[in-house]
């Protein structure tokens, strides 16, 4: 890694964040030497290396195997995904070779650490995670700190608050990793608005608008995968009280056919997710703190008033059976 150090003696912020990212996606210790390139000096070892390589920003990142060219970085995103593609091979995980119904048996009573590292260790990137509100973060960051490949992925409606956009993007720099947005075809929802307006949903329900803003872009993005990990919970919702941790996904094909769908944080209560956020200083969405508790789209979700339940704040003019928007259909 290629770090510069500025004329008053401190390292330039973007290269400590980039080191901050490293640590916490368990990388740094794989780097072999950190070069300075001191700002004012073109002799120093690291200037000569950016001049060598012709790269004006730091921080920058150099990898070398025997026989064949350098390949330099000068993105720590793009770095961190090609230097741990081959992760998932060196970390198989205890019964990778199982069905899933095996494997569900065996993770069933597990942490959701544990179900992530076994999640990551059989698929590695091609496990994809959904990406959209407070638990997927905890998920990111449990992902980050066991040093596997992982990916990620959000659907970006077009209607999402402005706080969640900020969100998307702050999650991005602090873990380092490549965030897929999804959005609508442009054929499907340009016919719909047209016809129905930006507020139909209010007259007759949130489906239509929920299958081409969510749905159909979810589809493409999990036909990618072999496998994805949601931040579901079983108390989250009235229909999601009997969710596993680990099932065939009843609704969507991946790209080898049978798409294995992972629910680590099953178990686990709002509070429990809440305190894993405070102790390892997790971001989270500002909009948590004004009240809003499950967060959607901009029309579909306000803020809870104490007592109410989470998803209270979602489609309320809708019956609470109704309060899904397709992504997680048809659970066993
Ligand atoms: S949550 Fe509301 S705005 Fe978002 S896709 Fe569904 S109906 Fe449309």
């Amino acid at each position: 890694m290629i770090k510069k150090r500025l004329l008053s003696g401190e390292p330039c912020k973007k290269c400590q964040q980039a080191e901050e990212v490293l640590r916490g996606r368990g990388l740094w210790e794989r780097l072999d030497e950190v070069v300075w390139a001191q700002e004012g000096d073109a002799d120093s070892p690291g200037m000569q290396l950016a001049a060598e390589h012709g790269v004006e920003l730091a921080p920058f990142f150099i990898a070398r195997d025997p026989g064949q060219s350098p390949r330099v970085y000068t993105s720590v995103i793009k770095f961190i995904k090609a230097e741990l593609a081959d992760a998932a091979t060196t970390a198989a995980p205890p019964g990778t070779d199982d069905t899933l119904a095996a494997a569900a048996e065996r993770l069933d009573e597990t942490d959701p650490v544990a179900i992530l590292r076994y999640a990551l260790g059989r698929f590695g990137a091609r496990c994809a995670i959904s990406f959209s509100g407070a638990e997927d973060v905890v998920l990111i960051d449990m992902a980050s700190k066991l040093g596997l490949p992982f990916s990620v992925f959000s659907l970006d409606t077009g209607r999402l608050h402005a706080e969640t956009y900020r969100f998307i993007d702050e999650v991005r720099k602090r873990y380092g990793a490549e965030i897929q947005l999804m959005t609508p075809k442009p054929e499907l929802l340009e016919p719909f608005v047209r016809q129905k307006g930006l507020f139909s949903f209010y007259e007759d329900g949130h489906g239509e608008c929920c299958r081409i803003r969510k749905v159909e872009p979810l589809r493409r993005a999990l036909s990618t995968f072999e496998a994805w990990a949601t931040g579901q919970r079983k108390d989250q919702s009235v229909t999601r009280a009997d969710l596993p941790v680990l099932q065939a996904d009843p609704a969507f094909t991946g790209s080898a056919g049978e798409l294995w769908k992972f629910n680590p944080l099953a178990n686990w209560s709002s509070d429990r997710v809440w305190q894993y956020i405070r102790d390892n200083d997790v971001p989270f969405n500002s909009l948590h703190e004004r009240g809003f508790i499950s967060i959607g789209c901009e029309p579909c979700t306000r803020a809870t008033r104490p007592g109410e339940h989470e998803r209270a704040g979602r489609w309320w003019w809708e019956a609470e059976t109704h309060r899904e928007c397709g992504l997680h259909v048809g659970r066993k």
